[in-house]
């Protein structure tokens, strides 16, 4: 079993020093890694009291379909769609973001940011200006907790995953204007109340092609936590990359699957953007 100190030189091995404002987007494997306090504890250590750390906890059980997998957690929870949102209660979903951001989330200094679905959660001095703002159309793009992550010169901390779970490249979409964020999502925001979210974010499976750019450019630091593989990154210096590669190729970082009818549908508009859809209510899933 990895100790607090075991994950405290291997994040400082990472070169992540105190007083960062960091975003981290883990996922856990079954066996032989750390547990997720014990990750948290070391983070916390090395941030010290001026560093900020940030955790998605994202609620898919707010929308009209569970997407992205209708799988129970290893607890056997149940995530059943169209719950109402709340702030204080409602739990991250740790089948997609795993369990960190639910231990994060929890704490007693915690802060979260409003949206019914894509929310974070923060502890540290840079808490409430990271989670203050949530807008609820184009949940990652400009004024959202991503952007002011941008704006404090955060950086990011892929664990256990890869550059398909960097949310950076989404706020690239944004800025950079690709022409396919239309789908949209139905979100339940009151008892018998559903409101439709634009800018839902699309598929992720073509981002690891930025990935073999961004180690060209040395922006990427590789390591292990744990067991666990790990990227640390700087926020502006990846959001710089995507959007310029982005506005050169707005297809860039479409997936090449046959069957995903996102990227598709998203590098025919991309390629022929001349007449788009009948937006705002198209419907993309
Ligand atoms: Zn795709």
């Amino acid at each position: 079993m990895f100790s607090v100190q075991h994950l405290v030189t291997d994040l400082q091995n990472l070169g992540l020093r105190s007083g960062v404002t960091l975003l981290v987007h883990s996922t856990w494997p079954s066996s032989a890694a750390p547990l997720p306090q014990t990750l948290l504890d070391a983070l916390l250590t090395v941030l010290g009291p001026t560093g900020t750390l940030m955790v998605p906890t994202f609620t898919y059980t707010t929308v009209d379909s569970p997407s992205p997998t209708t799988t129970p957690t290893e607890n056997g929870t149940q995530y059943l769609p169209g719950s109402v949102f709340r702030i204080r209660s409602t739990p991250a979903d740790s089948r997609i973001v795993g369990p960190l951001p639910e231990l994060v989330r929890t704490r007693p200094k915690a802060r979260r940011s409003r949206h019914p679905v894509f929310s974070f959660a923060a502890i540290g001095p840079n808490a409430p200006l990271l989670t203050h703002t949530a807008p609820f159309h184009f949940p990652f793009g400009s004024n959202s907790p991503l952007a002011h992550l941008h704006r404090l010169n955060g950086e990011l901390l892929l664990l256990n995953t890869d550059q398909r779970s960097n949310l950076l490249l989404h706020l690239a979409e944004v800025w950079a204007e690709v022409p396919y964020l239309l789908s949209t999502l139905r979100v339940k925001v009151g008892q018998e109340r559903w409101r439709t979210m634009r800018g839902k974010p699309g598929c992720t499976e073509g981002f690891v092609k930025i990935e073999p750019l961004l180690r060209q450019a040395r922006l990427i630091r590789y390591g292990t936590i744990g067991s666990m593989p790990a990227q640390r990154m700087n926020v502006q210096a990846v959001v710089s990359m995507a959007v310029a590669l982005l506005k050169g190729a707005p297809d860039a970082l479409l997936c090449d699957s046959p069957n995903c009818t996102f990227c598709q549908f998203a590098r025919r508009i991309t390629q022929k953007p001349q007449p788009l859809p009948s937006a705002p209510h198209f419907e993309l899933l």
